[in-house]
């Protein structure tokens, strides 16, 4: 998954430091990341890049650190850079790089969307003791916004309910159900209520599969396994999903588990061979 980076380690304590040229140099608009192209991808820039600009310390990963760009600078780069999506990062042929990146693209995007209080209307400043923004008029601390998802993997014996949410970008594959955990519900209750709304069956024996952040979405995913109680006639809601399908063990293809907890539930069942009778 895209945070198992042993034996390196990133560090996410708050703290405040110079930039070297060597490090990694953050800048957002419009949601959108500033990465440089290379001849098959695309790589983060370094602050030698874009030397003498503002800006603060974010995380580091080993000795390597990366910076948000403090400049409202929006003349046009020359060069071979690019305004990505943020998903982008997830595909970084350098694996420090797609989770240095895409956590750094979360704290940018949490500071980006906290420039004014939303309790008295101030202009917030960064603070200078921890990870927060703070305002200097109420008072009012905002700490960084982690929005947890659970995701499931439902076994019916020797098949896997997979589905593909209508807005997915990428319509070759199946994936899982999962979903944003609503307010006053446990991560269990939200399994259970996103299996009944988005697919329409009963399930039993939930239990905790593991977890990752996902930093894309300001997230953190809870992973779970689930089997099917009862009926397994699915009932889609149409509002949100394209396709639920129970799919057979030996039909399911490889997935690649670098990333995403998804495809390790999913690889868990698929290399699950059947008890021996
Ligand atoms: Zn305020």
């Amino acid at each position: 998954m895209i945070h198992e980076i042993a034996p390196h380690k990133l560090h996410n304590a708050f703290r405040t430091q110079d930039p070297t040229p060597y490090d990694y140099f953050i800048r957002i608009r419009d949601n959108k990341i500033l990465l440089k192209k290379t001849a098959s991808n695309y790589t983060i820039p370094r602050i030698k890049d874009f030397p003498d600009l503002p800006c603060h310390y974010l995380i580091a990963i080993d000795g390597c650190a990366y910076f948000l760009d403090d400049s409202e600078d929006n003349a046009p780069i020359s060069g071979n850079y690019e305004f990505v999506p943020n998903r982008i990062l997830r595909t970084l042929g350098d694996r420090l790089e797609r989770l240095g990146g895409s956590v750094a693209f979360h704290i940018a995007h949490w500071e980006s969307l906290n420039k004014f209080c939303g309790h008295c209307g101030h202009a917030m400043e960064r603070s200078k003791t921890e990870r927060a923004m703070v305002c200097p008029h109420c008072h009012n601390t905002v700490y960084p916004r982690i929005s947890p998802v659970v995701i499931v993997a439902v076994h019916n014996a020797d098949k896997l309910l997979m589905a593909r949410n209508l807005d997915h970008p990428d319509k070759s594959r199946l994936f899982l159900i999962s979903g944003f955990v609503e307010i006053g519900e446990s991560l269990e209750q939200a399994v259970h209520r996103e299996v009944m709304e988005e697919a329409g069956i009963n399930i039993k024996n939930v239990k905790y599969f593991g977890s990752q952040p996902w930093p894309f979405s300001d997230s953190l995913i809870a992973g779970f396994t689930a089997e099917l109680d009862g009926d397994e006639t699915l009932k889609i809601q149409e509002s949100e999903i394209e396709i639920a399908t129970w799919v057979q063990r030996e039909d399911i293809p490889e997935y690649d588990t670098s990333v995403s907890i998804s495809s390790c539930l999913i690889e868990d069942f698929r290399n699950k061979r059947k008890d021996p009778a």
